[in-house]
This record gives structure tokens, sequence and C-alpha cells, in this order.
């Protein structure tokens, strides 16, 4: 069985397939010829899973799972949410997304925030949607040089480091990817 898996980082599929029985084959984005970019302009998480699993499932005909994920922070109404990317503008850059982030909070008490990805995978005709969410906080400053985007300015919930101070496999085992990843696998092997 092949399953297209949204994307074209090679590592992440490579992950994902050590995974998985050889009987269930993941392909990239690229071995299946797609080359354009897929839109995401959902206003929501979910939709933008959702939207970049049937773009594939509908264009190319293939079973397909995508994923999605923001960081959400109560204070913020669940801002910067879909828009984590680009929080700070098209640029996309982690460290001017963090910087606003952490100025929209100042003075603020409440610095609860959830990670949230969401995987949509299209199966024989039927979809299915898992979601993976970490709590924390937002630190006041950043901390740690692992990991990318948000993590040097968030606190897992029980740690008392930032995603960005824990290592991979650490951060994997506690992380909202590494939640709904796993919520994927245990259904595929089923
Ligand atoms: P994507 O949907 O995986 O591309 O994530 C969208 C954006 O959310 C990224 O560009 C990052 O800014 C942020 N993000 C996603 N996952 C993480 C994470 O594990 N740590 C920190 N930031 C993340």
């Amino acid at each position: 069985m092949k399953i297209v898996f949204a994307t074209n980082n090679k590592n992440k599929i490579k992950e994902i397939q050590s995974m998985l029985p050889p009987s269930i084959e993941i392909i990239s984005l690229e071995s299946i010829g797609c080359n354009e970019e897929i839109p995401e302009t959902s206003d929501t998480i979910e939709g933008n899973a959702i939207m970049k699993a049937n773009y594939v499932t509908q264009k190319y005909g293939y079973d397909c799972f995508a994923d999605d994920t923001g960081l959400e922070v109560d204070a913020l109404n669940g801002e910067p949410g879909v828009y984590s990317a680009r929080y700070a503008g098209e640029q996309k850059s982690a460290e001017d997304n963090m910087d606003k982030l952490l100025l929209n909070l100042k003075g603020k008490t409440n610095r609860a925030a959830q990670f949230k990805t969401v995987i949509t995978l299209n199966l024989k005709g039927q979809q299915h949607l898992f979601t993976g969410i970490a709590r924390g906080e937002i630190t006041l400053e950043k901390s740690g040089d692992h990991g990318f985007g948000y993590d040097p300015i968030f606190k897992p919930e029980g740690h008392q480091e930032t995603f960005a101070q824990l290592s991979l496999e650490a951060k994997n085992i506690i992380s909202h990817r590494g939640k709904a990843t796993r919520a994927l696998i245990t259904f595929l092997n089923d």
C-alpha cells in the first residue's frame, strides 16, 4: 500500500516509514510529480490539514496524509494559531515571530498556551483526523537553541526547560506532533 505524506521533507518521511511495516510505503510529493505549492488558505489548523490532504487525493488520486500545526495562546484568544508561521510577516522569521509574541504578552499574567497538530488521513475513501496537543506556557524570554519556531519561548507543562532546551527525543515524547504522529501510526499499524 502506498500513502503520500504531503511533504518534501525526506527526514520526516524516513522517520514515519521507520515506524511502519514495509507493506505500507510512505512516498513524498516529489515522487508523485507534485511540485507546486499546495494551497493552505483555511482559517483553522484542521482546515489546512484537510485542504492539503484533499488536494493530493483529488488531483493525484493517492491516499494521503497531511499535517498542520499552530501555537494557540489563551490570553490572545488562540492567536497566532493557524498564522503561526507568518505571525510577524511573510518573511516567516522565527525570531520576529517570537519577538512579536513576547511583546503582545508583555504585562500579562496569563501566559498559558498550547501547540496543536492535526493530521488528516485520506485512506480508501474515508477521512480520519488525529490531533496532538502539548499544553504549556510562554516564557518571559528565549532560552535554548534546539528545535525551531517558537521552541525557545515554550515551556511544556511539568518541565522547567523550554522545548529548545530539550533533546529532540525528549521533545518528541511530549510534543503535539509526536502525539498526533503516534495516533496515526497506531491507526495504520492496526
Ligand atoms: P507547520 O504547520 O508544521 O508548518 O507549522 C507552522 C508553524 O508553527 C511553524 O512555522 C512554526 O512557527 C510553528 N511550529 C510548528 N511546530 C512547532 C514546534 O514543534 N515548535 C515550535 N514551533 C512550531
